[in-house]
């Protein structure tokens, strides 16, 4: 199945299904997030996502990573409850308690990332892919899991086709296509112009929005917390996913209005969460 035609959204289609907060409502209510990050040198990644996570309306948001980064994750934002995490096998108990994982950002492909993925495969609720999850995914053989979201930007993609890069680039329609009969779930496929595709989809979405300030590390660890927290608040993970890139992609064009493209960064985008979301809640 190759589609032809995208169907466009972007924040004005999507703000309109945001969760509701009842009143009355608490933070059990709003979804407990597990974010599964940061090997060593790569605690930032783990930080974007986790407190990107938080601002978009989680309930809880734990993070597990590396323990050199529990002090950092700690002292920039204290609502997270972060473990520092050496073996796969401390992971079972966090897992117990999670409606949703994200996974991958700045986990590495060593033995700490691989005996995260082992465990992570075997949850049932909704897990996003990303990043090095990905990387490590690339070299297994492929398998369809309903419930996962997978985000890879065009390198990724490519990785996980087993084609080169310029493959992707050249018809995106087809790569995200062509992830999605071999993952089942949600693809998403990063760049300018994301698209979102799920076999519950009658055609990919095309998301508008986003500036090329965007292309810095560390944007799309925040996007993945983004789509988690809204996959535990209830919504559908394509939705979550279509949301969630346009939430992304109107915090930085909002952010881009005053820091630019050449100074944008993604703290500037989690900055802008609470008033993009505010407007509509
Ligand atoms: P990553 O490569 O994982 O850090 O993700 C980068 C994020 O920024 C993705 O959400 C991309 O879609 C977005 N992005 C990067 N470059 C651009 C661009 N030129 N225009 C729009 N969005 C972009
Ligand atoms: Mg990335």
């Amino acid at each position: 199945r190759v589609p032809a035609v995208a169907c466009r959204a972007d924040w004005n289609t999507e703000a309109r299904h945001v969760p509701v907060r009842r009143r009355g409502a608490h933070k059990g209510d709003c979804g407990r997030l597990l974010v599964i990050a940061g090997e060593r040198g790569f605690g930032g990644a783990a930080l974007l996502a986790a407190e990107a996570a938080a601002r978009t309306g989680a309930g809880l948001v734990t993070l597990a990573t590396r323990p050199e980064h529990v002090s950092a994750a700690l002292s920039r934002c204290p609502s997270l409850m972060v473990h520092g995490l050496t073996h796969g096998n401390e992971l079972d108990a966090l897992l117990a308690k999670a409606d949703g994982i994200v996974f991958g950002p700045g986990a590495g492909q060593g033995a700490w990332g691989q005996q995260m993925l082992q465990r992570v495969m075997a949850f049932e609720g909704p897990v996003l892919m990303d990043a090095d999850a990905l990387n490590m995914l690339s070299s297994r053989a492929p398998g369809k899991h309903d419930n996962w979201i997978l985000t890879p930007h065009p390198g990724e993609a490519a990785r996980l086709l087993g084609v080169a890069n310029d493959r992707v680039s050249r018809d995106r329609m087809d790569a995200i296509a062509q992830l999605e009969q071999r993952y089942g779930g949600v693809v998403l496929l990063k760049g300018a112009g994301t698209l979102v595709l799920s076999g519950n989809m009658a055609r990919p979405a095309l998301v508008q929005g986003g500036n090329p300030g965007m292309a810095t590390g560390g944007m799309g660890d925040v996007l993945s917390g983004i789509i988690g927290s809204l996959a535990v608040q209830g919504l559908s993970p394509s939705r979550a996913a279509v949301m969630g890139a346009s939430l992304h992609a109107e915090a930085a064009d909002r952010a881009s209005l005053e820091k630019g493209f050449m100074g944008l960064l993604p703290m500037d985008l989690i900055d802008r969460l609470p008033s993009v979301l505010g407007e509509v809640e």
